[in-house]
């Protein structure tokens, strides 16, 4: 077999006799569907990455397998990079070095569901774990917007926050996330228990620092949640409604977004339930906190539309409210337009409807606002993911330039190596367990831009740089 990369000089074809009796993916055209996430999001990203595929996919069942297929990668210098679902936005599956794909799909199993926690194997999906959950009154405290296709290994390594956030905090608030065990790669793959504060040693590293077997995520008791969309005739009173809906005692959503009129047009799924031509607010409400959400809502003069049980939801066919949320906003638009584009802002603290009020009339009409609002260290912040229609690179930095003159942090959305997005600097810890578990630099390595400068480095000096340079 030749390299399909055009990347690698391994003997492809010994390569997969050897990782036998693990299943492998030789055909090109699943290998090269296998190399790409969601990175299509963003044109930039696009340009970069279309053409980057891997050699090989390998299927692992069990941890033991992995260990298996890792130590293989090691004795042939492959480079190696993990996929779950392949949902990520920023190429963080995307084997820009050719080598192996590994796909954790088949390697999910729910391990323990015991009290305020589940513990499942990476490759489960998000929603099956959540299905498990059910039966015992339990749920996830947060999963993010693809729960059916995204994997748990997947979320913690390419993830950030999700539905519930606004609840639970985001995957780095303490007790989200117990523990992750992951494997080394080496001729003989270690196994290593992230545990406590330790388990951000590997969380959104992007699998350049360890192979994730398994993951105990918090959980917490089963509410019976309603899907609510309101409708506002001003984006500044949709974006100040749902702030107060955060701030008002008596109301605990665990979603709550904000979404521009001209994004809601291309929810065609909404046609006829919810006024059209308005400005929305989608949120995810106890049963019985309805009245007062409803009363909250009128009084600053917006229309309760939908407030749906799942039974109500599924008898007009509509889908779950969080699939006009997060990055599902944006994707409701590409289906209709690939021109469309996202970027990810942080809004000044607090949120202050003043602050938007003051950007709006700069940023001009290639930018309409979506504001997902989560909570962190008891705080409720806001994130803004507007739709951009993209025009030109240039273009894109003038918008980014425009937020941050008004106070706003652009977490770039358009960057393939972790530095470049939210983490903003390089975080040596992940760089630090890198060198420990994965010497020969074979995992994503291409994802940092860091990487390169320190892997010469023991890991404790690599380590000692994260107290000059915070991530
Ligand atoms: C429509 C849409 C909506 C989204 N909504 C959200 C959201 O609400 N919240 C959010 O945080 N993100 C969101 N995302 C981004 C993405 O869905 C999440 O990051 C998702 O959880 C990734 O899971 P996955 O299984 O698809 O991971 P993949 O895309 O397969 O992988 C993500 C990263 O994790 C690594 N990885 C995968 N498995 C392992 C493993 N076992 N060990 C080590 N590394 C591993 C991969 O190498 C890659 O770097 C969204 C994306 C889309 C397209």
């Amino acid at each position: 077999m030749t390299s399909l990369s055009g990347k690698t000089q391994i003997d492809w074809a010994a390569f997969a006799r050897a990782l036998a009796p693990v299943e492998v993916i030789t055909e090109p055209v699943l290998i090269k569907k296998r190399s790409r996430d969601f990175f299509w999001y963003s044109p930039i990203l696009n340009a970069a990455l279309k053409t980057c595929f891997g050699d090989l996919v390998a299927r692992p069942k069990t941890p033991q397998d992995l260990a298996h297929v890792l130590a293989q990668a090691y004795a042939h210098d492959a480079p190696v990079v993990l996929r779950g679902g392949g949902t990520g936005n920023y190429g963080q599956a995307v084997p820009v070095d050719g080598g192996l794909i590994v796909e954790t799909t088949a390697m999910n199993r729910i391990l323990e569901i015991g009290p305020g926690f589940v513990r499942a194997e990476a490759g489960a999906l998000m929603a099956d774990v959540n299905a498990a959950l059910a039966e015992t009154g339990a749920e996830l405290a947060m999963f993010p917007s693809t729960q059916d296709i995204a994997t748990i290994g997947g979320f913690v390594a390419g993830g950030s926050a999700g539905i519930g956030s606004l609840a639970s905090g985001p995957l780095r608030e303490p007790g989200n996330l117990l523990a992750l065990r992951a494997l080394s790669v080496e001729a003989q793959p270690r196994e290593h228990v992230f545990t406590g504060a330790d388990v951000l040693q590997i969380h959104h590293a992007w699998g350049l620092n360890g192979a994730i077997t398994d993951v105990t995520m918090r959980t917490v008791p089963r509410r019976d949640w309603i899907g609510c969309i309101a409708s506002f005739d001003s984006y500044a009173d949709a974006f100040d409604t749902g702030y107060a809906v955060t701030q008002t005692p008596g109301l605990t959503p665990k979603l709550l977004t904000t979404v521009d009129a001209r994004i809601a047009a291309y929810f065609p799924r909404l046609a006829g339930h919810v006024r059209p031509d308005t400005h929305l607010m989608v949120t995810l409400i106890s049963a019985e906190e309805r009245d007062l959400l409803q009363q909250t809502i009128t009084a600053r003069g917006g229309v309760l539309d939908l407030a749906l049980t799942d039974d109500d939801r599924a008898a007009l066919n509509l889908p779950h409210v969080f699939e006009f949320s997060y990055n599902h906003t944006t994707l409701q638009v590409l289906k209709a337009d690939r021109t469309a584009t996202y970027q990810q802002i942080g809004c000044p603290e607090p949120p202050s409807v003043d602050d938007i009020r003051a950007l709006a009339p700069a940023l001009g009409d290639d930018v309409w606002m979506h504001h997902e609002f989560s909570r962190a260290g008891g705080r409720v912040y806001a994130v803004d993911l507007p739709i951009i229609w993209f025009s030109t690179p240039e273009r894109l930095a003038e918008i980014n330039a425009t937020y941050e003159r008004h106070g706003f942090t652009v977490y770039d959305a358009h960057s393939w190596q972790v530095e470049g997005g939210g983490l903003k600097n390089a975080d040596y810890r992940h760089l630090a367990w890198k060198k420990r578990m994965d010497p020969k630099g074979l995992l994503n390595s291409a994802k940092s831009a860091a990487w390169d400068r320190v892997k010469a480095l023991p890991a404790a000096e690599i380590d000692a740089m994260a107290v000059t340079s915070k991530p």
